[in-house]
């Protein structure tokens, strides 16, 4: 049956109009663990029917590039999802968001000389060309639309590959000297540098809006837009990150609802403006976990300074370290222990083992809770997957301030694999790189015991007093192992 153009646009846009609530209903799905499964499903049928309902319509591109396409992300996707192993994913996502704001890029830059090519074939062909070939003739609209693609989607671009390798932990080394990637990197004259490749993009869009007669603006605007990227990414350092990969997850759906402007498509306009909307939430929810301005975290000085302790003035002489069996003894008799989790539980999968050593504890009248720093992890939210996967009920997840206002009535805190988070340092040294960031205050509890491998530094890559504390055991170990350990140990004793 031939249906009229009229009819093909009317079901496409019922289509796109159930794909959008379908898409907010997934992103209130998303809020709650013991929803976030079903909203990520939700959101995946949401793009299905968008992607189908987009298919269906036609357009200007071939069937055979279409499946092409399809074909090389599919493989790509599924090889990456079964290859990265779940401490990689936080990378992984930064990857996504550089790859939605590159495809903004190349879908607008395509579709602007689309167009600009067929309104200059047609001026030629009917002799009314004036010399201001097209520029007349383009909606403002669509070039705006176009040069914040252009700009918005090639930062998004380079910044999440500079926050990809920033994240993967990636070092290097300059004349026999090691740096860290993850660390601030401070261009000398980086100020002056940005804000005039700054101006220059802006200047670029100008260009392109006002007088809209050769691609070669869009492409210029694009390089120097790629610049910036880089530039203004790399002097964030350490404990700053969470913030840098919600504000680029934002610009990524920034860059697409500019993208839906220019190739008039309502779903992805909509789409794009709830991740939009949501990175700049989360922005604003992790700038308050850092206790940071946005333009402080942008625009200021990071990373360890010259006068930041070092390790072995802070720990020489006044570590203790514990075993399973002195844990288990320590815990004999206790009320109340404080479990808080960081990167270290990720890397070693130790949640289920948790959880078997809560229940084992709380069987012998133990109360156990969590504490969870909002950017503990690698990601937004990380502990918290982990430990819903894990089947831990969600109303022993305490948020940093509930914890902290009962921290001294702890009897013992159990840290495992945290750092940063609990490292007072961020409350005492205005020069650390982590000056500000509320933390955990296990340091008020009766007794702390910290399980990780050895005493190198978290991401922030300083050295951490609490190990040094009078109260604090050091219980070296693979977080998994130490409560497999422990678990024996509290069996036996
Ligand atoms: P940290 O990175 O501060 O510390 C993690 C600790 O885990 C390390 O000191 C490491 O010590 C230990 N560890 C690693 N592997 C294991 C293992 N197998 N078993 C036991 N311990 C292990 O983590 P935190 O969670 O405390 O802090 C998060 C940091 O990451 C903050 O600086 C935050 O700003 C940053 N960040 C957070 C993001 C987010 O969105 N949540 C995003 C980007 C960065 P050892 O090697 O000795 O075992």
């Amino acid at each position: 049956m031939d249906l009229s153009e009229q009819t093909v646009s009317m079901i496409q846009n019922v289509a796109y109009l159930i794909a959008s609530i379908l898409f907010i209903r997934g992103l209130k799905g998303l809020t709650h663990p013991r929803t976030a499964v079903r909203g990520n499903l939700t959101g995946s049928l949401a793009m299905l029917i968008a992607v189908v309902a987009t298919l269906w319509a036609g357009g200007v591109v071939e069937w055979t590039w279409i499946i092409a396409g399809l074909a090389v992300g599919s493989t790509i996707g599924t090889v990456l999802a079964l290859k990265v192993p779940m401490t990689g994913m936080p990378q992984m996502v930064a990857i996504f968001n550089g790859f939605g704001g590159g495809a903004s890029v190349l879908v607008a830059g395509a579709q602007f000389g689309i167009v600009l090519f067929g309104i200059q074939a047609a001026e030629a062909a009917t002799e009314v060309a004036t010399g201001a070939v097209g520029g007349s003739s383009l909606g403002m609209t669509f070039l705006v639309a176009t040069a914040l693609s252009g700009l918005i989607g090639a930062v998004t671009f380079t910044g999440s590959f500079v926050a990809f390798a920033k994240l993967a932990e990636f070092k290097f080394a300059i004349g026999g000297k090691k740096y860290r990637f993850s660390s601030a990197m401070l261009l000398p004259g980086r100020h002056l540098i940005n804000l005039t490749i700054a101006l220059l993009a802006i200047g670029l869009c100008v260009l392109l809006t006002m007088n809209p007669t050769t691609v070669m603006w869009y492409w210029l605007l694009v390089a120097a837009a790629c610049a910036l990227g880089v530039l203004i990414t790399i002097p964030i350092g350490g404990a700053d990150m969470p913030v840098v990969i919600a504000l680029l997850n934002s610009y990524s759906g920034l860059a697409a609802c500019a993208t839906g402007f220019v190739i008039g498509n309502n779903v992805l306009i909509i789409a794009g403006s709830l991740v939009g909307a949501s990175g700049l939430v989360l922005t604003k929810i992790m700038c308050k976990a850092m206790n940071r301005s946005l333009a402080n975290v942008i625009f200021a000085r990071l990373g360890p300074t010259s006068d930041a302790p070092l390790a072995d003035d802070v720990y020489e002489g006044k570590i203790k370290s514990t075993s399973a069996d002195e844990v288990a003894m320590l815990l004999d008799g206790v009320q109340r222990v404080v479990i808080v989790p960081g990167y270290g539980m990720a890397v070693s999968q130790a949640q289920h083992a948790i959880r078997d050593f809560m229940n084992l504890i709380e069987s012998r009248g133990v109360e156990v809770e969590f504490g969870i720093h909002p950017v503990a992890g690698r990601m937004p939210g990380h502990m918290n997957v982990l430990l819903a996967e894990a089947d831990i009920p969600y109303d022993k997840l305490k948020e940093m301030d509930e914890i902290n206002s009962t921290m001294d009535t702890v009897d013992v805190a159990l840290v495992i694999g945290a750092n940063d988070v609990v490292n007072p340092v961020a409350k005492t040294d205005p020069t650390s790189p982590i000056a500000g960031m509320p933390i955990i205050d296990v340091d008020k509890c009766r007794t702390v015991v910290v399980i990780k491998r050895s005493l190198s530094p978290g991401f922030a890559g300083i050295p951490n007093p609490l190990f040094a504390q009078d109260n604090t055991l050091m219980f070296f170990s693979d977080g998994k192992k130490a409560f497999v350990d422990l678990i024996a140990a509290v069996k036996e004793s």
